[in-house]
């Protein structure tokens, strides 16, 4: 979290926010899948039925059939001809889906049939007959071979009682197996879906499409072992026998005596045809989440650009510019409550009242500076500026190869002043000396107090001509000053000057200072009030 940017932050707070109704839609949509299976599972059941309905009604008709013939029994028993003339007739009036009708006598004989007379076929043996027996009720029997008929089918059998309730014949009919198929494969729904009609013992009768299974072996799916398939009729999933997940549904058709469906009809599905559209329609439903949730996560992104992030970025900005000593930079973000802007004139209040102690600090340190080059008495240069100055001025010079003047003036017996009209004589007439310094010097020249009453000029970029005549200028209009002190007027004031130049005298700042110095010397030995060069070779 603590690396992600704003935008990122920004964007997980939309998606965030929007957790709760993605979460809810995500909870609607497994709704929606679950209701949907639930929906497909119902409809392969209804289907089922249906065609478990049709194979009953075939029975029943059997069944129904056989029933009518129940009072002809005592005439058919004793002539068997008839018998078989009486089945016969009745199979080719009904045109049902038999192989065969006839009439068992209670030995299990075969006492007449309606297509063969096979004599000496006993039926004793099959649970189906021994059910009719000794229950006195219609049993359905399961796959037979046929022995009398050499078709596949199933038996009917229904048991005749005489006066004193006992089995005197079992009428029997069978059923064939295509037909009866035929039925359960009728519009089939969904494609893909196998429909298999079992027998009691799970023996497959019939199966659409064929052959999915060999007529008359035992189904070998593992849904015969599942305890939900003993019910009767119902739903389940489980594996086929390839291993892969399939939906079954399943009804009993019928009832024999001991209360279980002699037939079962089976529709099973794979799992993938039977859900597709519901797990389509959860898929579309996820993937426009997912859609919705990057539309969010660019919203949030974009948003938050055009929210938050350029005035941020402006204000890191300016703070950068600021941070590298241009206090002029401002934010200028517009006002209002909103929080950044309220930072960003926050931030313009603080540089403001940067630039303005900067500007402050700037002019104290400008002033701090003056004072420290400044003589206080003259407002001449001082000492230490001259040297700072004519360092600087040598270099350029060297640099330009041009020449530098240095011109120094001591007042002549200046401490007669001093002596005869006090110390402030002397500094009044110091300062009017200065004055007149200054009024001599140009734009790029600089007067100094180089001592007590010396002074200095130095002039860049002047020639040894110029510097005399400047010299002489000053020493001239010193000479014309006319000075009162305390109502008195004061003596003549004469300066002696000395003039060296760089590079002709000297080649760095003490030697120039010391040749002007030697040269003021000789202009005192040669009586004052005039200006001397320097007389300086260098070796
Ligand atoms: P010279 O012609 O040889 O230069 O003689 P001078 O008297 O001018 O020279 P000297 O160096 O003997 O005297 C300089 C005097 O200047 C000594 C000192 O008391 C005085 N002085 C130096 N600085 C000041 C100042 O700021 N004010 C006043 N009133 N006097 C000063
Ligand atoms: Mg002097
Ligand atoms: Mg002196």
């Amino acid at each position: 979290m603590k690396n992600l940017s704003t935008r990122g932050r920004v964007a997980i707070v939309v998606v965030l926010s929007a957790v709760p109704a993605l979460a809810l839609m995500v909870f609607g949509a497994l709704e929606q899948r679950t209701l949907a299976e639930s929906h497909a599972r119902e409809e392969l059941r209804r289907y089922v039925r249906l065609v478990a309905a049709r194979v009953e009604q075939t029975m029943e008709r059997a069944h129904e059939l056989l029933i009518a013939s129940a009072g002809a029994v005592p005439a058919l028993l004793r002539d068997r001809q008839a018998c078989h003339e009486h089945f016969r007739d009745l199979m080719r009036t009904d045109r049902g889906p038999y192989h065969s009708l006839g009439m068992h006598l209670a030995s299990g004989d075969l006492h007449c049939d309606a297509r063969a007379w096979d004599d000496g076929v006993n039926v004793s043996d099959r649970p189906y007959f021994r059910e009719a027996v000794e229950s006195g009720r219609l049993s359905v029997g399961g796959y037979q071979a046929g022995r009398a008929t050499g078709r596949d089918g199933i038996d009917l059998g229904q048991p005749v009682h005489d006066a004193d309730g006992k089995v005197v014949a079992v009428l029997f009919a069978r059923l064939d197996l295509k037909p009866l198929g035929e039925l359960a494969g009728a519009s089939l729904k969904p494609p893909g879906t196998v429909v298999t009609l079992l027998d009691r013992d799970g023996i497959v009768l019939a199966q659409i499409p064929p052959p999915g299974a060999h007529i008359g072996a035992r189904l070998s799916e593992p849904l015969l072992s599942q305890p939900g398939f003993a019910a009767g009729s119902g739903v389940l999933e489980t594996t086929d026998a390839g291993g892969a997940p399939r939906v079954y549904a399943f009804e009993g058709v019928g009832e024999n005596p001991d209360g279980t469906p002699p037939l079962r009809v089976v529709a099973g599905v794979h799992q993938g045809v039977i859900y597709s559209e519901a797990r389509a329609t959860f898929i579309k439903t996820i993937g426009s989440l997912v859609a919705v949730t990057m539309l969010l996560l660019i919203g949030g992104w974009y948003g938050a650009e055009l929210m938050v992030l350029r005035n941020l970025r402006k204000l890191l900005d300016v703070a950068r510019r600021v941070q590298a000593g241009d206090l002029t930079a401002r934010t200028r973000l517009p006002g209002g409550r909103e929080e950044i802007s309220r930072l960003g004139e926050a931030f313009d209040q603080m540089a403001q009242s940067l630039q303005e102690r900067d500007a402050e600090l700037q002019r104290a340190l400008r002033e701090t500076r003056e004072l420290a080059i400044t003589d206080p008495l003259t407002g001449l240069h001082n000492r230490r500026y001259l040297w700072e100055l004519l360092g600087r001025e040598l270099l350029k010079a060297r640099r330009n190869r041009t020449p530098v003047a240095a011109i120094l003036a001591d007042i002549d017996h200046f401490k007669r002043f001093n002596d005869t009209w006090g110390h402030e004589s002397g500094d009044l007439v110091l300062k009017r000396v200065a004055d007149v310094i200054r009024e001599h010097v140009r734009g790029s020249d600089i007067g100094c107090r180089y001592g007590g009453e010396e002074l200095a000029v130095i002039l860049p970029d002047t020639m040894l001509e110029v510097a005399v005549e400047r010299a002489e200028r000053i020493r001239s209009g010193v000479a014309a000053l006319r000075l009162e002190y305390g109502g008195k007027p004061l003596d003549t004031i004469t300066l002696s000057f000395g003039v060296a130049i760089f590079p002709q005298h000297a080649d760095n700042a003490e030697a120039l200072l010391r040749a002007a110095d030697e040269a003021l010397y000789e202009a005192k030995r040669a009586g004052r009030n005039r200006v001397m060069v320097s007389q300086a070779k260098l070796q």
